[in-house]
């Protein structure tokens, strides 16, 4: 059982003791926004190159071209944090890619069948297969040290596929660190409240007696539906601030997280 204190403060009134910790992975654990961009701009490429011989006709190639980087989240800046990218899962992804091409024109299954191919040209650059795995956010290591010290509990809960997230976790050495893993693969899925559900029983914690930190707003009203103690927005994960719904507590670095094992007096700076 540990207090969570924010640079110092308590969360809450009462300042619930929790026992685990429930992370989103991209942009909460890792620094993801690279590694997406070059997925969603790689799945542009590849369908604008399928798209023709599908049968899109040669004067819709700009008009598909603006459909998926709207569909993708795709912006000037980078991706958007809460956009379908960054936050659906690889299934929706590829429904957002058809829906774009029966825009110009194509039916259906013609829609769906370039979809899969284009999303199997390009599933290597997203967990599977991939060179380099998004780094772990900014202090992030040496948090997990601290609630591994004081006995907590950590699990991931997220919508990339399971080897997406044994990647990530194996590639920088933290999969010792999370007990739990809800991936795409489990049901059901988030922002469904039954999904932080599934992974409290999976540690063995109930929600009262838990925290749960996320970038996007729909994990932040997940965890709130679910009954979680406490639910912190974590903004340091993209290269533009994420805007998050400020009646939840934010976060802007790791650093600010204080870890009160029993007492106030056993302070664990993370
Ligand atoms: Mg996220």
């Amino acid at each position: 059982m540990v207090h969570l204190l924010l640079r110092g403060e308590s969360l809450g009134i009462t300042s619930p003791p929790i026992d685990a910790i429930l992370f989103d992975k991209d942009g909460t654990l890792s620094h993801s926004e690279p590694m997406l961009r070059a997925l969603a701009e790689a799945r542009v490429f590849h369908c604008l190159a399928l798209a023709p011989e599908a049968g899109c006709p040669p004067e819709q190639h700009d008009l598909l071209h603006d459909l998926l980087k709207r569909a993708y989240g795709m912006r000037e800046a980078g991706i958007h944090p809460a956009g379908t990218t960054a936050v659906a899962a690889r299934d929706h992804n590829l429904i957002s890619t058809a829906t774009a091409l029966t825009q110009v024109g194509l039916g259906w299954p013609e829609s769906l069948a370039l979809s899969e191919e284009v999303f199997a040209l390009t599933d290597r650059l997203h967990g599977q297969g991939s060179d380099a795995p998004p780094q772990p956010t900014e202090g992030l290591v040496k948090l997990l040290a601290t609630l591994r010290e004081a006995g907590v509990r950590c699990g991931i809960i997220s919508n990339d596929h399971l080897e997406g997230i044994h990647q990530f976790l194996g590639h920088h050495g933290l999969t010792p660190y999370f007990e739990a893993h809800w991936s795409a693969e489990h049901r059901p899925r988030k922002p469904d409240p039954g999904a932080v559900l599934g992974l409290c029983n999976e540690l063995g914690v109930p929600p009262e007696r838990c925290a749960l930190i996320g970038d996007a707003n729909s994990d932040l009203r997940m965890g709130r539906s679910a009954g979680v103690a406490i639910v912190l927005g974590y903004r340091a994960g993209w290269s533009q601030p994420v805007d998050l719904d400020p009646s939840f507590t934010h976060l802007d670095h790791w650093r600010d997280l204080d870890v009160v094992a029993g007492t106030p007096a056993g302070v664990l700076r993370a």
